[in-house]
């Protein structure tokens, strides 16, 4: 490839989809395919296929009634039939002048008077027809489909596709042997016309088989191998059954053999719920191993991680060593800060030790102090931003990283706190620590199955269930025409003394999307409540004046807050009863859980309405409506994940959740049960006999994304 600067624009796009290598190319497989391989004649066409005619344009106009539109008629000897443009271009018009032999491509529609297709695709009829299904390629707005074919027909014809499956892996689990990786690749990308479309489309086909295979395959290989090198590497072993408090600068007298995990325990205003217990203990018996942790902690919203942190952090403190903290937004960091300090700061101070706070609106002064505090080892604790991973942040010796809403981050600082280990680089103490123990938290389970079989590197805990006397939320669907009653309904809260949230989906109005503009709303609010303050959050607002609305409103004194979804992650407001999601057909199923996870923390009774709008065909979508519908009947974070995946499928699932890029793209979790099984036992044996074969597969298939499976 040329440098970056002298590429065009398309082969700018091609490197942006990750198809720079000619494998990678290769292995772009269509989404779909269109038959243009045959002539349907009208007689013979049922309504509702998808036809391709050859035939002649015999009227041609510009209709306005009832809006404008380009209506062609064409006669293909056997019938007629109407193809209709309701945007077009002149040139298109012209393409279609009376006379015309065309082909045209479009799902046929009956009616009253006989043959329509809207939008269909139309080319002259020249040439022959092509020999092979159309594949279409899944692309970005810069990449023309027909480049892109070329492109990967290229790829495919100058890719090194000689065979990396293990010996006697394919017989094992059944896959035809004629069907080696190239013959498959070079079939799926352009399938003989007698294909059976179906069999393309369920992924039913040997050579679809293959490729599953394969990936599944590779993707096992790699968490083997980052599993395997990870239990090469060493972190601090933090024992929980002490003798002496190791370096705490100042160790309190009398207390010297109460570990501080437990005081913190003492000093709690609850109990751990068994399942916190649970975890609490998963995690601690990790953190007593000198081989790095690699956990995550899931459990659904407002399910009390933060304490089960807040104990690990206590472990790794009273054994010595420094925990960061990393949450994705100011708010939640903030959130936690207060949260930590009131339990934490207690049992630090009296051994001269302190939490940190490290933000991206910090004061340079306040900055320079927090970063001496982290480096100097005397903050025990670091809690903050994005701004704990960057260049200049150094700790003495951290030993454990904990990250909230763990998918929320990037993959690259994800690694970037791992890397902070003895980041101090002062020799003292740590020489020989390479890693920290790294704790990741959501709130977005993936389901428990999905998570072990696919996961191979990453030990999973589960909290799954909530602290005792939360009152279950109420959930309503609402069409956004019965506002007012809504408004009233919020009116009643605020006169018991509670809070309401109003949540809306974009800061601006935009035209193409009627979406409500949460400055417009909060004004209207603000009208129909007088003498309540309705505040505003939202996304374009500086930090400062992000915390100044969310104290307000933390305070009690806001009795309504309205906000982007800002929100989303972690505030905690127990005295608040009422959600309002405004469009919230608009939010995906575990955004909308996440958004109803902010009420029902206190003992209230409380509820979450969601306000749909239906648009002009005064239908909602069918994913939409499921949605909803899941929402209403389920208040089950592990059952809104499992309806989520069967909403959107596992590859989506996982790779928007995970790593801001999919993982798998052929294979399914869900129905290729056997193929991950047989592809989990085989990993294990290919690393070790086949050291360089695996390699080799892992490199082709993942190629540089593979830090993403490990991360
Ligand atoms: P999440 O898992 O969503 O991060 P939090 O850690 O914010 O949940 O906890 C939600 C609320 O429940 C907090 O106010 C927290 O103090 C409280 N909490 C946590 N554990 C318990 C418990 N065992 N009993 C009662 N309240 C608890
Ligand atoms: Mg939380």
């Amino acid at each position: 490839m040329p440098p970056t600067q002298a590429l065009s624009a398309p082969q700018k796009a091609l490197l942006k989809l990750g198809l720079g290598r000619d494998i990678d190319l290769a292995l772009h497989l269509p989404l779909r395919y269109e038959d243009e391989t045959r002539i349907v004649k009208l007689r013979d066409a049922r309504e509702g296929d998808t036809v391709q005619i050859e035939a002649t344009v015999t009227a041609s106009e510009i209709a306005y009634r009832p809006r404008r539109q380009l209506v062609v008629t064409v006669d293909d000897g056997s019938d007629t039939c109407v193809l209709r443009f309701f945007s077009f271009y002149p040139s298109q018009q012209k393409a279609l002048a009376v006379g015309t032999r065309i082909r045209a491509r479009g799902e046929l529609k009956g009616g009253f008077l006989g043959w329509q297709m809207v939008h269909p695709t139309c080319r002259a009829a020249d040439g022959d027809l092509p020999d092979a299904l159309t594949p279409v390629y899944p692309t970005s707005a810069s990449l023309p489909q027909s480049y892109l074919r070329k492109a990967v027909l290229g790829g495919l014809k100058r890719a090194e596709l000689s065979d990396t499956l293990p010996p006697g892996f394919a017989q094992e689990i059944g896959l035809e042997p004629e069907w080696d990786l190239r013959r498959s690749l070079a079939f799926l990308h352009q399938p003989t016309p007698d294909t059976s479309l179906a069999a393309l489309e369920d992924r039913s086909h040997p050579a679809w088989q293959r490729l599953k295979a394969e990936e599944l395959l590779a993707q096992q290989l790699s968490q083997l191998q980052s599993k395997r090198e990870r239990a090469r590497l060493r972190a601090p072993a933090l024992d929980t059954v002490r003798t002496e408090p190791v370096q705490a600068l100042r160790p309190a007298q009398g207390e010297r053999n109460l570990p501080l995990h437990e005081r913190l325990l003492a000093a709690l205003p609850f109990q751990l719920t068994p399942a916190q217990r649970r975890v609490s203990e998963e995690i601690a018996r990790d953190l007593a191993r000198n081989v790095p942790m690699h956990r995550l902690l899931q459990g659904d919203v407002g399910s009390g991680k933060t304490v089960v942190a807040a104990l690990g952090a206590a472990i790794a403190i009273d054994a010595g060593w420094q925990c960061a903290l990393m949450a994705p937004t100011e708010i939640l960091a903030q959130q936690h800060f207060g949260k930590l300090i009131g339990w934490l700061e207690p049992l630090l101070a009296p051994r001269g030790q302190r939490v940190a706070w490290l933000t991206g609106s910090q004061k340079k002064k306040e900055r320079g102090e927090m970063l001496q505090l982290v480096a100097s080892g005397e903050a025990a604790l670091v809690i903050g931003t994005h701004a704990v991973i960057q260049d200049q942040v150094r700790f003495r010796n951290l030993a454990l990283a904990i990250i909230d809403e763990q998918h929320r981050f990037g993959v690259a600082q994800r690694l970037a706190l791992r890397g902070k280990a003895n980041s101090g680089q002062d020799g003292l103490a740590c020489t020989d620590v390479e890693e920290p123990h790294l704790l990741m938290m959501t709130a977005t389970p993936i389901p428990r199955t999905l998570a072990m079989s696919y996961y191979a590197d990453l030990d999973v805990s589960t909290i799954d269930e909530l602290p005792p006397g939360r009152t279950p939320v109420v959930t309503k669907v609402v069409a956004d025409s019965r506002r007012d009653e809504v408004i009233e309904r919020i009116r009643g809260q605020l006169a018991q003394g509670r809070q309401v949230y109003w949540v809306c989906p974009l800061i601006e109005e935009s035209e193409a999307l009627d979406l409500s503009n949460a400055t417009a709303t909060h004004e209207a609010l603000s009208a129909a409540l007088p003498g309540v303050l309705v505040g505003l959050l939202h996304s374009r607002m500086t930090p400062a004046e992000k915390k100044a609305a969310m104290s307000l409103f933390t305070a009690g004194t806001m009795g309504v807050l309205v906000s982007t979804t800002v929100i989303e992650v972690g505030v905690d407001v127990p005295n608040a009863s009422l959600m309002v999601i405004e469009h919230a057909e608009r939010f995906g199923l575990s955004q909308l859980h996440q958004l109803r996870g902010r009420v029902g923390r206190g003992a209230a009774a409380s509820a979450c309405v969601l306000l749909y709008s239906s648009g002009d065909g005064g239908r909602l979508g069918e994913t939409a409506r499921a949605r909803l519908k899941a929402m209403v009947e389920t208040a089950d974070g592990f059952e809104i994940a499992r309806r989520d995946l069967e909403i959107r499928g596992p590859g989506e699932f996982l790779g928007a959740r995970q790593s801001g890029a999919a993982l798998l793209r052929f294979a399914d979790l869900a129905t290729d049960t056997e193929l991950l099984d047989a592809a989990r036992r085989q990993a294990p044996l290919m690393l070790d006999r086949h050291p360089a074969l695996a390699e080799k597969h892992v490199t082709r298939w993942l190629g540089g994304r593979q830090d993403f499976l490990k991360a």
